[in-house]
């Protein structure tokens, strides 16, 4: 390998919001360029005006800082080669096309649509593939020949050499294509804008760029970047193409309606960002053993271009979730209750009302039951299992009596003993807490033999009193949690 500074970049249309497969290329390319300590370009490639869509470059620009990747140059970050959007580099795409004719390989295109069209059905009456090239005009295929090109009509690649392609690609190996894959394409279109085939590849030799890496989607066309680099007399950077995502199902690529939902949307739905980065680098990447939970720094450390892999990774949500319960139990209590704010209920985030510690005593259960911030807010719907927090729902008197009770007449008996004994206890946090409720139930909840249905004869109807639901959590954390005047009162409402 050379010692030329690693410079990769990632070069995004501003079409729409960013999806899994982008934010993927996105990360390999900055994963590349951060380990080996190059340059990291982010690139607006808005030359299709028809197709953007307002706002895209900050959506853009949001979603890969929400994940941590960060750019050397970008649309907000010019180089010493000028502006990161190409919309703001006419005059250069202009000065190579200007090169391309004084070489006499490009040419405007003498032909009015209808031409073209005509030139298309005959190939298909043939039955053979349609190529411009075919039809160059006779005094472009002459030797010596240099247009004159009034910079309005389209201007064309002239290919120099029509032959097999053969090139080598880091994921792929070495590959290759014959001479139909080469066709004298499109530089500069009519409105004066360049082609992605053409601006890419001067940006990308003006931004030093070493590696591209991008999605397979570009393989077919490569014979004709190759053909470019040889008219411009270049060497082209290292080819990296990415597998494809698929489905879980591996039946296709990941669609739209398969989840390739925005990228953001699970920012809004409380993923962690280290856990979607750690989640995306191993669609279609792996460092080989079994650790599937790695940090960004790990991540980077282990990086290679070597090891994305050639076939198509699957996307699967489940892995996601479950990922991102990895990346919570690694927050602290406080860090883990700053981010989840936006998720609770109102009522237990009001400071105001004395919640702090309420809150603090739910969080254990918070953390157990959930894989992303999202869930949180069924848990304390009106079905959800903290719901008691907020409400006691009506329940049915039968539903107090263990399964393994013999006497119903027993209940009251034993929920007034739990009144009994939680009366005499502090009203304070401290004394009201889990482990001395629990302390104080245990022995009693104990003393009931197996025949007369064992303790849960005590923990079932006392847990019932106070969720009033069959799911529901640890009696004693909901009797701390409601503290001692509101535990009291679903007890007694039950006797
Ligand atoms: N603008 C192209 C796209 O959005 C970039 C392809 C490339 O990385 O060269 O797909």
């Amino acid at each position: 390998m050379s010692n030329k500074p690693i410079v990769t970049r990632f070069a995004p249309s501003p079409t729409g919001f960013m999806h899994i497969g982008g934010v993927r290329t996105a990360l390999f390319a900055w994963l590349w360029a951060r380990k080996n300590k190059g340059t990291f370009i982010l690139r607006i490639e808005d030359t299709d005006k028809e197709r953007e869509v307002a706002g895209s470059i900050e959506h853009i620009q949001k979603s890969l800082s929400w994940l941590g990747i960060d750019w050397d140059y970008g649309p907000d970050k010019p180089g010493s080669f000028g502006s990161c959007i190409q919309s703001q580099r006419l005059d250069t795409y202009r000065e190579y096309a200007h090169k391309l004719i004084e070489k006499g390989l490009a040419y405007p295109d003498p032909y009015t649509q209808e031409e073209i069209d005509a030139f298309r059905k005959q190939a298909e009456a043939e039955k053979r593939p349609f190529l411009y090239r075919d039809h160059r005009p006779k005094e472009v295929a002459e030797a010596g020949y240099k247009a004159t090109w009034d910079g309005i009509k389209p201007l064309r690649l002239k290919v120099p050499e029509i032959k097999r392609c053969k090139w080598h690609d880091i994921v792929r190996g070495d590959l290759e294509a014959g001479e139909e894959a080469l066709d004298d394409f499109i530089l500069i279109k009519a409105d004066g804008y360049p082609t992605y085939n053409f601006a890419h590849i001067i940006d990308d030799l003006n931004m030093g760029v070493t590696h591209i890496l991008r999605g397979d989607e570009f393989i077919s066309s490569t014979p004709r970047f190759l053909s470019l680099y040889e008219a411009l007399g270049i060497t082209p950077p290292q080819f990296a193409t990415l597998p494809p995502i698929l489905r879980d199902d591996r039946t296709k690529k990941l669609g739209k309606r398969d989840g390739a939902k925005d990228i953001l949307e699970y920012r809004a739905e409380g993923f962690l960002p280290d856990a979607m980065v750690n989640f995306l680098a191993l669609i279609g990447w792996n460092p080989g053993g079994t650790e599937e939970i790695m940090d960004g720094r790990e991540l980077m450390a282990q990086f290679s271009l070597e090891k994305i892999q050639k076939s198509g990774g699957a996307f699967n949500e489940e892995k996601l979730l479950w990922m991102n319960k990895n990346y919570l139990a690694k927050l602290s209590d406080g860090e883990f209750l700053k981010l989840a704010q936006d998720f609770l209920p109102k009522n237990l985030t009001d400071k105001n009302a004395g919640n702090e510690n309420k809150i603090v005593k739910l969080l254990p259960l918070i953390r157990e039951k959930i894989q992303v911030f999202s869930e949180i807010p069924e848990l304390f719907a009106p079905a959800g299992e903290l719901s008691f927090i907020n409400a006691l729902p009506a329940y049915e008197k039968k539903s107090l009596i263990w399964k393994k009770e013999k006497d119903a007449a027993n209940v009251a008996v034993h929920i007034n003993s739990v009144i009994k004994t939680l009366e005499t206890m502090g009203d304070t946090d401290g004394a009201f807490s889990a482990e001395k409720i629990k302390a104080a139930i245990w022995p009693y909840a104990e003393s009931i033999t197996a025949d007369a249905g064992g303790r849960g004869s005590v923990l079932w109807p006392m847990r019932y009193a106070l969720s009033g639901k069959e799911k529901s959590p640890d009696p004693f954390i909901m009797a701390s949690v409601l503290g001692k005047d509101e535990t009291l009162r679903r007890l007694r409402q039950a006797v």
